[in-house]
């Protein structure tokens, strides 16, 4: 069986909205929900988990029935970081599986314009190896600067990748390994590779998306309306 965990327990500070980032209403439907839709399209996915706020799960249970989503399993309770939500959403997969080849994708609704065939690759893309993410090129020149004022060192940008989610694992080893993590170890972590790269894991990276990014500041939510009206530059050849 295939698992997604879906983390809707941030509170996303840096958007300066009353209400967290994945509950905006966005072109008439809220955040999360575009979220949903996808993994309940997508075919490598059977069920899913949503960690949420215990005052939102009404509202998302209401929007489950009005969107006709037929995934959704269960809730996890938010930890206080990102990895401890993560770590609550697998112990709550972990009471559903019934299989040691299970899998799981970690997504951030934060991420709602993810596609179907980028969840799909990162399943497919798991055979093999310990853990898969999505990660985009560099287009800048990328600067080593100790204090943020000058220039301390050159990095080669062909060699240095941003990594997105979802992130695919084997649901049972990834249980464990976060499960004997200390408290600040999750609490330090920022994205689910972090913690099977230090434990020597095989993490295959493959190609994410732009449109594939993080709600964080207004002018995301801004982006987000102008593809989603379809009003951004489209490549011609
Ligand atoms: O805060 P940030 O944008 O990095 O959060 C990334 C994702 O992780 C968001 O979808 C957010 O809802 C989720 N998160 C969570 N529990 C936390 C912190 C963040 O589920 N304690």
């Amino acid at each position: 069986m295939n698992f997604g965990i879906i983390l809707a327990g941030g509170v996303g500070n840096r958007m300066k909205m009353d209400i967290p980032k994945q509950y905006i209403v966005v072109e008439g439907k809220p955040v999360l929900i575009y979220t949903l839709e996808q993994y309940e399209q997508c075919d490598r996915i059977d069920r899913f988990v949503i960690v949420a706020d215990e005052p939102w799960r009404k509202d998302i249970l209401n929007w489950i029935q009005q969107y006709h989503i037929t995934k959704f399993l269960d809730f996890a309770d938010p930890g206080p970081s990102r990895q401890e939500s993560v770590f609550s959403g697998l112990n709550c997969c972990m009471k559903y599986s019934k299989s040691e080849d299970d899998v799981v994708v970690v997504h951030e609704s934060a991420r709602a314009l993810a596609s179907v065939q980028l969840v799909t690759d990162i399943v497919d893309g798991l055979k093999g190896y310990d853990g898969c993410l999505p990660v985009l090129p560099m287009k800048d020149s990328i600067i080593l600067s100790e204090d943020g004022t000058v220039i301390d060192d050159l990095l080669d940008r062909a060699k240095l990748f941003r990594g997105q989610a979802p992130e695919s694992f084997y649901l049972h080893p990834y249980w464990k390994l976060n499960n004997e993590a200390t408290q600040q170890e999750l609490a330090e972590t920022r994205g689910d590779h972090e913690l099977c790269f230090r434990k020597g894991w095989r993490v295959h990276s493959i190609l994410g998306e732009e449109n594939n990014f993080k709600l964080t500041t207004p002018e995301d939510i801004n982006l987000m309306i102008s593809i989603l009206r379809n009003e951004t530059v489209k490549p011609t050849k």
